[in-house]
């Protein structure tokens, strides 16, 4: 297998068709535009040219792999793909759409899977020609540094799926732990109760941001306090999977942090808006309070 598809040209997207091409693979890029595929390979150019700039790769390669990347409009040459990663926004409807349309293309031995971070594989396999060559691979942010994915096996998925989907991961060079698919899966399962509990420790005043971050970085030797971490996801993602893994086990230990659904409320998503629990408008962060 040498060609291959990304759907969704976004953060997650273009991360997927960067390493993917960088490993070998032709790629088909698409999004709910070819002009949005474009800005997404235009995107990956910038990513090459760094590490070239950076020593850490040599110009040609870069060059090749970003050469081996083809902005597509619509679903037609995902006929010649042997696996086609679904990349887009985190919305059920969006990606059963996406299931459907491409099904029409879908080469007979073909696989499927979907990046979705919270979404059950099962429920959307439904919507998929085949379910047992769908399957959930889920990247992690920023997706040529993380050297992980999680492998999400849907009820039906079938062994050989799940074996090709390792193929393609050595061959990119990310680790595969393989998860069932439970709400949260591995990593989200753990980190978000994480994240939710520090908005707890800060929304009841046990200690201020900046010391709830330094004691979790340093006395658990994590790269980054929780606080900064949420706000580098965006504290909307970070609701909404901790929403998710509310209402799928009914467990109240996921309930979400009130301060968390507050931020929120106020558009206050970290990075992204500027705003989190750390003010990103100038030089470098403060803390909001
Ligand atoms: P993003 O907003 O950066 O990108 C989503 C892209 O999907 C956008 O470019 C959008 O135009 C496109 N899109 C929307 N509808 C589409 C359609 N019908 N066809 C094709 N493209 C369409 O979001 P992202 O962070 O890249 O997230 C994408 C997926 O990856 C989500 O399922 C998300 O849950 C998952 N994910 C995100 C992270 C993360 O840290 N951001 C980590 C792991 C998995």
């Amino acid at each position: 297998m040498d060609k291959m598809a990304v759907i969704g040209a976004g953060q997650m997207g273009a991360g997927i068709a960067q390493v993917s091409a960088q490993a070998g693979y032709h790629v088909f890029l698409s999004d709910v535009s070819v002009e949005l595929a474009q800005k997404g390979k235009a995107g990956i150019a910038k990513q090459l040219a760094r590490a070239v700039e950076k020593g850490k790769m040599d110009a040609a390669d870069a060059d090749a792999a970003l050469a081996r990347i083809e902005p597509v409009g619509d679903y037609a040459k995902m006929a010649e793909a042997g696996l086609i990663i679904e990349a887009a926004t985190e919305r059920e409807d969006i990606k059963r759409t996406i299931f459907e349309n491409v099904g029409k293309v879908l080469a007979a031995d073909a696989i499927l899977a979907s990046n979705t971070s919270s979404i059950p594989i099962t429920r959307m396999a439904a919507a998929t020609t085949d379910a047992s060559r769908f399957v959930g691979v889920h990247f992690f942010n920023p997706v040529p540094v993380m050297g992980l994915i999680e492998l999400i096996r849907g009820l039906a998925t079938s062994d050989a799926t799940v074996d090709f989907v390792r193929g393609y991961a050595e061959r990119i060079g990310k680790r595969v732990v393989q998860a069932n698919d439970a709400p949260g899966f591995i990593v989200n399962r753990i980190l978000l109760p994480m994240l939710n509990e520090a908005c707890f420790a800060l929304g009841e005043g046990v200690a201020t941001i900046e010391d709830i971050d330094a004691a979790v970085q340093l006395g658990l030797n994590h790269p980054m306090g929780p606080l900064t971490l949420a706000d580098f996801i965006g504290l909307d993602t970070c609701l909404s999977i901790t929403q998710v893994l509310h209402s799928s086990t009914g467990d109240p230990k996921f309930r979400p942090a009130p301060l968390l659904v507050k931020y929120v409320e106020a558009g206050w998503l970290g990075r992204k808006t500027k705003r989190g629990f750390y003010d990103y408008s100038g030089e470098t962060p403060v803390p909001t309070r």
